[in-house]
């Protein structure tokens, strides 16, 4: 008796005792009427308790999901172990993914099924147990999404075609738009990827990028990210928040369009630089991006971060070669119109000495003065060969200070150009002499470079102007040409590495020359500065402290005047020079 009453005790309490079982738990009677459901299976057909799918048909509470295979593909309803079991088979077993129907919210369980025979076939039950594995498919996803991004990160140095292709990777499993932005060093933000799963949604948001670039939005994430290094996570992006970063009515229609409910904004970060931002966008509001998506995120930021350091590292190192290849090719052809005229003229006078019977002075007076700028002009180039590399390395060039002439150099170096240019330079010199204690060979290669530069971006029958005066306690040169100008958004890049204008791309040249003379002129304690206008000309201004000079905090060799050379070309080799020059 007492037994009978645990029994029943016990039986009252299974529902309860069920509620505590972590996997799902259903039975069905053979007309697929669900008889029992615990807590967990319950929840699993999408109700809150069990009372709300008991005494339901299966069909009906199944009815607002779509029932796919494991890989996302559909499912045939007699495919699902109930109703393999029902059907005869011994517990049968199944991964099934369920999906909200109109919605990307998948579960997956491993779903078994077995077949309790009753007295008669009508008194049949199905137990079907369900293994919620959601998670572990997530993770699992997670993990193909990154190794499959690596696997394109690793293929070419291209890093904006493999960016590309990455963005792809993330779309739709993990959003629904994938962007991807990248800032060339010191310049904003470039869009190098956008990934939706339609192609008018593509043409459409390429629009708007054009329109309102989000580069140039500063409420927009990326340009938050880009500057704090740290991820934005927008579980909710309301309406407020569209109109709040909107720049104008017909851009928050735009974007009102583009559908951007959650977004996920991850740097991308190499070597402690913020090279760019990766932005997942969900517009159905049917994904929630939760921790694990923003690590995933992370995580390949940091992975596609050090794909593009490698490839800036790949393609400077080649820049690198490839100019030094042609500089020294430029630097030894160069060097032999000289080395020829040297030894030439020193034959000549060797000769003469030893057959004329006159000497005739004025002859070996001209023959040594040929030689010595000969000399002069080689010296010149070799010293310009040891400053690129110094310079190229981000080291200082050893500077030799001695009092120069500002009105005599820059007359010899527009001399140097008249070659080329005829009579399109002029001079105005304000006052005469401006000295101050410089390095007239570097200073000559500067004023050499801004006269080049006015010749190259300008037409070739528009004049240049140069002037040479003062300001107080500065000597100021400026070259003024007629010619292109520079875009405004340039203008202070220019004198950064490797940098060319926009509406340079058309003319020759490596964007070395004004980082140079920046450096060379900023060593001297100098400025160098710009002004233009967009198809109407620049000037370009140095200015040189005049007399008590304070030098920069760099390597600095102050030479001895050197007997009989002449100021501009002192000899880099001399033991002041060597024994300071920067390891
Ligand atoms: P390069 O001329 O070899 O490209 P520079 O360092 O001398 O390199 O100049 C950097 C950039 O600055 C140029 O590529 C060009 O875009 C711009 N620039 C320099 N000088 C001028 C000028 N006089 N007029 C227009 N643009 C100029």
């Amino acid at each position: 008796m007492a037994r009978g009453t645990d029994a029943m005790l016990l039986q009252e309490r299974l529902p309860e005792i069920f509620d505590g079982v972590a996997d799902g738990v259903s039975v069905l009677d053979r007309t697929g009427i669900v008889r029992f459901a615990n807590a967990a299976g319950a929840r699993l057909m999408g109700a809150e308790r069990a009372e709300d799918v008991i005494g339901r048909p299966s069909a009906e509470v199944l009815g607002h999901f779509d029932v796919l295979a494991e890989d996302g593909s559909p499912m045939a309803l007699d495919q699902l172990p109930t109703r393999r079991a029902l059907g005869g088979e011994a517990t049968p077993e199944a991964v099934v993914r369920f999906r909200i129907h109109g919605t990307l919210k998948d579960r997956w369980s491993i779903v078994r099924a077995r077949l309790l025979r009753g007295a008669t076939s009508a008194d049949d039950l199905v137990v079907t147990a369900f293994q919620d594995i959601t998670a572990l498919k997530r993770s699992e996803l997670r993990l193909s999404i990154l190794s499959e991004a690596s696997a394109i990160l690793g293929q070419s140095t291209d890093y904006e075609a493999t960016l590309a292709r990455v963005a792809q990777v993330a779309v739709p499993s993990l959003a629904d738009w994938c962007v991807v932005d990248v800032a060339e060093s010191g310049r904003e933000p470039h869009r190098v990827a956008v990934a939706h799963s339609d192609p008018e949604m593509l043409a459409f948001a390429d629009e708007v990028q054009r329109r309102w670039p989000s580069s140039a939005n500063p409420s927009s994430g990326l340009d938050q990210v880009m500057r704090s290094g740290r991820s934005i996570h927008l579980p909710e992006v309301t309406d407020e928040m569209v109109r709040a970063g909107a720049l104008d009515d017909e851009h928050y229609e735009a974007l009102r369009r583009l559908g951007i409910r959650s977004a996920l904004v991850v740097p991308l970060v190499a070597r402690g630089q913020v090279l760019g931002a990766l932005s997942l966008i969900d517009s159905t509001s049917q994904r929630d991006f939760d921790d694990d998506d923003v690590a995933l995120a992370e995580e390949l930021g940091r992975r596609a971060g050090a794909a593009i350091d490698a490839a800036r590292l790949v393609h400077e190192r080649e820049t690198a070669v490839r100019e030094r290849d042609e500089f020294v090719a430029v630097a030894s052809h160069d060097m032999r119109t000289p080395l020829a005229a040297i030894s030439g003229y020193a034959q000549l006078a060797h000769r003469h000495l030893a057959t004329a019977e006159e000497m005739d002075r004025a002859a070996l007076d001209r023959w040594i003065g040929d030689i010595s700028s000969s000399a002069d002009r080689l010296t010149r180039l070799v010293t310009n060969l040891m400053d690129a590399s110094l310079l190229r390395g981000g080291r200082s060039v050893p500077l030799y200070l001695q009092p120069t002439d500002l009105v005599q150099l820059v007359k010899e170096t527009i001399a140097e150009h008249r070659g080329t240019t005829g009579d399109r330079i002029s001079l105005e010199v304000e006052v005469e002499p401006v000295t101050g204690k410089w390095d007239p060979m570097r200073l000559a290669r500067v004023v050499d470079n801004l006269l080049g530069n006015a010749e190259k971006y300008s037409p070739e029958d528009a004049p240049i102007e140069v002037r040479v005066g003062t300001d107080g306690g500065w000597a100021v040169v400026t070259v003024t040409d007629h010619g292109i100008g520079i875009p405004p958004g340039d203008l202070r890049r220019i004198f950064t590495r490797n940098y060319r204008a926009r509406n340079a791309r058309g003319v020759a040249g490596t964007g070395l020359g004004l980082t140079g003379s920046d450096r060379l002129i900023r060593q001297m304690a100098g400025t160098i500065d710009v002004r233009s206008r967009l198809g109407e000309g620049s000037t370009f201004t140095v200015r040189l402290p005049l007399a008590a000079h304070v030098p920069a905090a760099d390597a600095t060799v102050e030479a001895e005047p050197q007997r009989g050379a002449r100021p501009m070309h002192a000899d880099p080799a001399s033991p002041a020079a060597s024994a300071d020059l920067p390891a």
